[in-house]
């Protein structure tokens, strides 16, 4: 289910991350190698989220990466040191619409979730009865994604680090919804937070001195690193720490 990435450091062109490599994005959208039970391809839609000066850009479409035609020029002409993009397979019975297309994005913050929410929606009404009425309203999306979103976005709001953050809606969602898969990706573009709970993930510091998480390695490189299931990766261009993650079995 959906494959995503996020990168921080120099700038480098979208297509380092979207095209060139050998396991790029836009491959693990046809061709991807570690999905786990959830889904083949990932072609229900792609999304891409970069800073430009001050703020970040959004470039969300509700069909294959593999089908627009402008966007390897684009992308290859685009450059930026904090990026976030995802390709999509929507889980079963959730709407295909740029909306439900990640990154959802919010002033600093840009999120991506990668897996489903078990029991969808039943199992969500506690943790989403929490939330500002207003935040139900205003929803990205019918969707578990959105939502996990929305969970994750009220507590940055409320001051939370993102790490914090992330950690908090996992143990709430692994308890309301068990079985659920998890994993959650964050940045505020000087950080990446990102959580393993039943799907892959793996980090590379790049020899630029940058850092690139993803669900699958974009190469063959052997300093890819995987994160173990269950844990959190908190990552900066110059740092990176795992912890483990507490909730239940996903
Ligand atoms: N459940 C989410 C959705 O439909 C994410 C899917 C995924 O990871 N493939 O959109």
């Amino acid at each position: 289910m959906c494959r995503h990435l996020a990168y921080l450091g120099p700038p480098i062109p979208l297509s380092d991350l979207l095209f060139t490599p050998p396991h790029s994005l836009s491959r693990q959208s046809w061709a991807p190698t570690d999905m786990r039970g959830g889904g083949t391809i990932n072609a229900d839609g792609f999304g891409l989220g970069w800073r430009f000066e001050e703020h970040f850009i959004r470039y969300r479409r509700s069909s294959p990466i593999w089908t627009d035609a402008g966007l390897p020029a684009l992308a290859a002409a685009t450059r930026s040191g904090a990026v976030l993009a995802a390709v999509r397979s929507a889980t079963e019975g959730m709407p295909v619409t740029e909306a439900a297309v990640a990154p959802f994005a919010d002033g600093p913050w840009l999120f991506s979730h990668n897996g489903r929410v078990a029991g969808w929606p039943d199992s969500m009404t506690g943790p989403a009865a929490e939330l500002p009425v207003r935040d139900l309203l205003t929803l990205d999306a019918p969707t578990d994604s959105a939502l996990l979103w929305a969970l994750v976005r009220a507590r940055l709001r409320a001051g939370k680090p993102l790490a914090e953050a992330l950690g908090a809606v996992v143990a709430q969602v692994a308890a309301a919804a068990p079985g659920s898969r998890l994993n959650l990706l964050l940045t505020d573009g000087e950080t990446i937070a990102a959580t393993v709970f039943g799907h892959s993930l793996s980090y590379l510091s790049t020899a630029e001195g940058g850092v690139l998480v993803a669900s699958e390695p974009l190469s063959p490189d052997p300093a890819w690193i995987p994160v173990p299931d269950r844990s959190l990766l908190v990552a900066t261009p110059s740092s990176a720490t795992v912890t483990a993650l507490e909730g239940g079995a996903p």
